[in-house]
């Protein structure tokens, strides 16, 4: 009876301290005025943690190796379910050994057990011998700690199953010594990187399709001009950075932190954690306030991200990075006027400016585009506005991709049109944190498209077409209009059957624009695309929704300070490094920005021969030659 006593009174302890640090950290999500965890597409949700934390696919995909040793454990765990109620039955009930002791189950279990020792001994191997930059310079105690519990777990298990007289007093030692190491798990997980264990497949759950959007600001009797405090931090927020596993994989797959910056996604998310648990009140500012302990996150940091979303793709367990943190605490900052960062300024000042773009470029560079192309003017009953963007406004090799697509969508039958003039969307505004200066720009663009009468919108830039399909419909007065939006690959892609190409056999590697495979998920059309127009498309090490950004992406072709060299080179020159190693001579773009960075890279390769190309062009140039016109007589 005294036994079972103290097996009461420890399991209720245990389970009670468990529920009690968890709901404290918890705790900041009831007071969070964002309440932004979505019920939406409710099967997707359910399959994606299926696949994720079932399955453990993202994991595999990874990191390989390490993913299948942390799936044998995951999964041993699950084969463990029942072993351990019916462990618990078993004190409860009077110490009475169970009646299934050499079940096929208990056969089954042994087997998980050994492969969770395989498992378990595979990680610790990595984590405290090999020691991979990524989890850490330090020793985790917790971390070993839990390893410790873990083998002890099984290896009691095994010692139950095959060596010990059931009911000697042998047994009964190794079933508490089973039953301290399931207790000690409780008092441990919860105060770990562990609680993953628990969090995680939550946070998988509430995680967006693609790279999380930046929320819509709360209506202005609410003061809310961003993140600035931990009291800004959302629902998902305080769910994500409790359940980070601090693994490294975004930090890894971070191509700022590649290239040696000091922006590292990991720290980002275990310092708004940090100062969450500590009661912190600021969150970023500048590298000095961080230093002296005011804030917990620099300014510097969040500056150099170039929203590519890697870093989301990579993580295990959901955590949002780009939309919901980093772009939240760049608008928190501007919103308050704690920037000081003079090419931030620079570009604003720009984009205030008439003709509003960050180029500074004037209207008159677009107007003689329209006028030299001949480009038709978007009326009430045409079917498509071709929305140019600044990229293809004032860049002369966007303005080839309009001629491109012009060619195409007339080739089509497609009726279509262009704005008299544009003025930027406000991406850079928004993404560097100026929400004020984007509000003005898309309010002016919105009563634009009304007046217009546009009810679709292709455009040949992923970072417009995510404004408008995201950003712009958090308004309201967007939302009505109903317009569909689409990027020129997905459009080319319903085209390409009826148009009368003439294919032409060519090796060619499709760079993913990260805005196009991250921030939208398409992968697949362009590629059918290419092939349409006779490629044969060879992949990159990084490609599809693993691809690796060209450095533009976060308005970071308007801020970078060029001048600044990184022991780690640069983004755009290690993506054509790794586009020349397909051998391809052509390299497909989708986005006026990547051949922009992927030129420079050419050049400092000395490789300008290596042609990069919109997978528009590539199209336009299987169109068979128009004939001339009739010869005209003065
Ligand atoms: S979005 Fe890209 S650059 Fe920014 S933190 Fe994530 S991986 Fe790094
Ligand atoms: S944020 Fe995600 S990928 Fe990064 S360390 Fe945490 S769990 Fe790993």
């Amino acid at each position: 009876m005294l036994e079972i006593g103290v097996l009461v009174f420890a399991t209720l302890a245990s389970l009670g301290y468990f529920c009690r640090t968890v709901a404290r950290r918890l705790a900041p999500m009831l007071r969070a005025k964002e309440r932004n965890l979505a019920f939406d597409r409710l099967p997707a949700r359910l399959w994606t943690v299926f696949a994720e934390v079932m399955l453990q696919t993202r994991v595999i995909r990874e990191r390989p190796a390490a993913g299948v040793l942390h799936a044998l454990v995951m999964w041993g765990f699950f084969a463990f379910a029942w072993v351990s109620i019916e462990h618990f039955a078993t004190g409860l009930g009077g110490f009475e050994p169970p009646a299934s002791g050499h079940s096929w189950y208990s056969a089954f279990a042994g087997a998980w057990a050994v492969a969770v020792l395989a498992g378990i001994v595979g990680l610790s191997f990595r984590r405290f011998v090999l020691r991979p930059k990524a989890l850490g310079e330090h020793l985790s105690l917790t971390s070993a700690l839990v390893a410790l519990l873990i083998v002890g777990l099984m290896v009691t298990y095994l010692a139950d199953w095959r060596l010990l007289e059931a009911g000697s007093d042998a047994w009964k030692a190794n079933w508490w010594l089973h039953t301290a190491a399931l207790l000690g798990m409780l008092w441990l997980i919860p105060n770990s990187k562990h609680l993953h264990l628990v969090l995680g497949p939550v946070a998988i759950f509430f995680r967006g399709e693609v790279t999380s959007p930046m929320r819509a600001l709360r209506d202005e009797d609410d003061d809310d001009f961003g993140m600035l405090a931990f009291a800004d931090l959302s629902q998902k927020d305080v769910l994500d950075v409790n359940s980070c596993v601090e693994c490294g994989r975004c930090t890894d797959s971070c191509p700022a932190n590649l290239i040696g910056g000091s922006l590292d996604p990991k720290q980002i998310v275990l310092q708004l954690q940090r100062g969450l648990l500590a009661g912190g009140e600021v969150i970023a500012a500048d590298a000095e306030a961080v230093a002296s302990g005011e804030a917990w996150i620099s300014e510097e940091d969040l500056y150099q991200c170039f929203t590519c979303g890697a870093c989301e793709q990579a993580c295990p367990v959901g955590i949002e990075h780009v939309g919901l943190k980093i772009l939240d605490l760049r608008r928190g900052l501007v919103s308050e006027g704690r920037t000081s960062n003079d090419k931030l300024s620079d570009m604003f000042t720009t984009m205030e400016r008439s003709p509003h773009n960050a180029w500074g470029a004037s209207q008159q560079v677009r107007r003689k585009l329209l006028e030299s192309a001949g480009l038709p003017i978007h009326e009430p009953e045409t079917e498509w506005l071709l929305w140019l963007g600044c990229g293809c406004s004032y860049d002369p090799h966007g303005q080839q991709v309009v001629k491109a697509m012009q060619r195409i969508l007339d080739s089509a039958g497609v009726s279509w049109g262009v704005l008299a003039s544009e003025t930027c969307c406000g991406e850079p505004a928004r993404r560097a944190g100026n929400e004020y200066l984007y509000m003005e720009l898309s309010e002016r663009l919105v009563s634009e498209f009304r007046s217009k009468g546009v009810r679709k919108l292709v455009t040949c830039d992923p970072h417009c077409a995510r404004m408008f399909d995201v950003d712009y419909r958090q308004s309201e007065d967007f939302a009505q209009l109903g317009i569909e939006v689409v990027h020129h690959s997905e459009l080319l892609a319903k085209l390409v059957e009826s148009l009368p190409m003439e294919p032409s056999a060519s090796k060619v590697t499709f760079h993913d624009p990260c805005y196009l495979a991250r921030g939208r998920g398409v992968v697949d059309e362009p590629r059918e695309v290419l092939q349409a127009a006779g490629a044969e498309v060879v992949e990159m090490r990084h490609h599809a929704a693993q691809t690796f950004c060209c450095g533009a992406g976060g308005a970071q072709l308007y801020i970078a300070d060029d001048s600044v060299e990184l022991p780690g080179g640069r983004v755009n020159y290690k993506r054509f490094e790794e586009a020349q190693q397909t051998g391809a001579d052509t390299i497909a773009v989708a986005c006026p920005y990547c051949p922009i960075m992927l030129k420079d890279a050419a050049g400092q390769a000395g490789a300008e021969d290596v042609r990069v190309v919109d997978v528009a062009e590539l199209v336009a140039e299987a169109l068979p030659t128009p004939e001339p016109g009739p010869a005209t007589v003065s």
